[in-house]
């Protein structure tokens, strides 16, 4: 049976919370063996830790997320220490940088209801500093970045970095960039949501990464496959869009492989590899 990896998502928010035990059934049939689950906020890390116990397959992660930037406690630092000291085998995600929240989200956008937003320089600090907590205790980073790849890059070169990589989650940059961030240690997860005719340019860029770099996401709640294509319904949330079951991700590795022409097989073992030496 083909071992599936989850390298980014967030099995504890809201939108999945009525349906944990379908999720973990389904996820066990659909044989997802690991996930990492990504705390982004400092009110989210102890959420996360309860599950972690509860649930083998999840791998936790802590960090303070560009969005949730101007709205950390003043003891952030030591209480994102404390989270990692508590686990060896917790990551630090989800933490970036994200330009769209300052000049290209539309006013009144609710899902920044509530949300001090930071100003790059604001988001370049608290990613850098815990990008160098990561390279501290050798922890594997998880990185979101919206619209700030050159920044993003300084920043990566400036520091240090954790001896085993880091990863571009859903990577969006460009395939010009891939190289520079190869030779620091990146690694990229593709979500299936590349596959909209509206991210063919992202979608190549999965044709140029090396192999040995390759992970595969849900981001799970976000992120849903087309209603007709989506095998593990759960309805809607809040916010109205189709929530996106982490069982899933078993239909992103196949058009993966397609796109790389690799068998499935083959394209599994590899992703495997990968998740294997960078997270755990
Ligand atoms: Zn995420």
């Amino acid at each position: 049976m083909t071992h599936f990896y989850d390298a980014h998502q967030h099995f504890h928010f809201d939108a999945l919370t009525p349906h944990r035990a379908t999720i973990d059934a389904d996820l066990r049939k659909a044989g997802v063996h690991r996930a990492v689950v990504n705390g982004t906020c400092e009110d989210e890390w102890p959420v996360v830790t309860a599950l972690a116990r509860h649930y083998a397959w999840i791998l936790p992660s802590y960090g303070v997320h560009p969005w949730d930037c101007g709205n950390r406690s003043p003891n952030w630092q030591s209480a994102l220490r404390t989270e990692l000291v508590a686990d060896p085998h917790a990551g630090v995600g989800e933490i970036g940088l994200d330009r769209w929240i300052i000049d290209g989200v539309k006013p009144g956008d609710p899902r920044l209801t509530g949300l001090r937003v930071a100003s790059m320089e604001e988001q370049a600090d608290v990613f850098a500093w815990q990008f160098a907590l990561a390279a501290e205790l050798d922890r594997p980073a998880s990185i979101h970045c919206v619209q700030a790849w050159g920044a993003l890059l300084d920043i990566l070169k400036m520091t240090g970095r954790p001896e085993r990589g880091f990863l571009l989650h859903g990577y969006a940059g460009p395939v010009e960039m891939i190289p520079a961030f190869t030779s620091l240690g990146a690694h990229y997860s593709f979500n299936i949501q590349l596959l909209e005719p509206r991210h063919a340019a992202r979608l190549e860029n999965f044709r140029q990464i090396p192999l040995d770099r390759l992970l595969v996401e849900t981001d799970a709640p976000a992120k849903a496959p087309p209603p007709e294509s989506n095998r593990f319904p759960l309805g809607t949330s809040a916010s109205g869009s189709e929530i996106n079951h982490p069982a899933n991700i078993i239909f992103a590795y196949e058009p993966l492989a397609a796109l790389r022409g690799v068998p499935l097989e083959t394209l599994a073992v590899q992703v495997e590899e990968n998740f294997l030496r960078l997270f755990l």
